[in-house]
């Protein structure tokens, strides 16, 4: 089934127990939670705790080990194209001689198929997410000439024009301005009014607690899963963080060392 025909009702997203490893190793174990329709999810764990394993997981790049995923109450896989993924800058290769509107446009490619060419909605779709994050002028430009910031919106377009019911951004947060962070957040608060579910990792657990309606605490397993309030206790961030944990008047503050 394609994403297109899915019904938006019941639209959530559900893991049972799911684990994953790369060549028998265990990399993420346990996680179980359910993210309602258009909810905002911030995943929050040190560097190896498996956030980027998830999302590879979740857009089917890595097999499940064990549990289950259901999308719209069906599993994993009948439905790929309705989950969008931002990686993280790092991973994608910014020398490669493409432009920006050329990497909006992969946004389209499961919609027209192995030799399809894009059509006229397929352009008009580029073009308008291209000006809803204020790109629209850098479309003729080499993606590796862009900041950091401008390249994150070029992801974050591409992922748009695929019109996911859930995005996974990893790491969006990470060497990016203050505006670039913010205009992000207010994308992402337009998008749950779209009924758009949203999962984000990230390091800052005063970002998480401030802006996240949900935090999953990983560390190689879950460690919670709640509103902030509930998830981030002491005791869970200290089990996440190794204990290399400051609380300064109460706020708890992750050590440089462990990030
Ligand atoms: P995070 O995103 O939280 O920093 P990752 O999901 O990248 O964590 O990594 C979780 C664990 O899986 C780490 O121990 C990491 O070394 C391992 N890992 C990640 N990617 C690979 C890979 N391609 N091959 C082997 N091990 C990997």
């Amino acid at each position: 089934m394609k994403g297109r025909d899915i019904p938006a009702s019941p639209a959530r997203l559900e893991l049972e127990n799911v684990s994953a490893s790369y060549n028998g190793r265990p990399a993420l174990s346990g996680v179980t939670f359910q993210a309602p329709h258009g909810s905002q999810v911030a995943i929050v764990g040190p560097n190896g705790a498996g956030k980027s394993t998830l999302f590879k997981v979740l857009v089917g790049l890595l097999p499940l080990q064990s549990g289950h995923i259901l999308i719209h109450g069906q599993p994993l896989g009948q439905h790929k194209d309705c989950v969008a993924y931002v990686p993280q800058r790092e991973e994608v290769d910014w020398r490669f001689p493409v432009t920006v509107a050329d990497v909006v446009m992969m946004g389209r490619y499961n919609r027209q198929g192995w030799f399809g060419r894009p059509s006229a909605a397929d352009r008009a779709a580029v073009r308008r997410c291209l000006e809803q994050l204020a790109i629209a002028d850098l479309a003729d430009r080499s993606i590796g000439e862009l900041s950091g910031g401008q390249q994150q919106r070029v992801f974050l377009a591409r992922a748009l024009t695929q019109e996911p019911h859930i995005l996974l951004l990893d790491e969006p947060f990470t060497g990016v301005d203050a505006t670039t962070q913010e205009a992000t957040l207010d994308l992402l608060d337009a998008l749950r009014q779209q009924g758009v579910t949203t999962l984000v990792s990230t390091h800052d657990l005063s970002l998480a607690a401030r802006r996240f309606e949900y935090v999953l605490l990983l560390n190689r397993e879950m460690v919670a899963f709640g509103p902030p309030a509930e998830a981030l206790s002491a005791r869970a961030i200290q089990t996440a963080f190794g204990g290399r944990v400051l609380f300064v008047d109460g706020v708890a503050v992750v050590d440089d060392c462990c990030r």
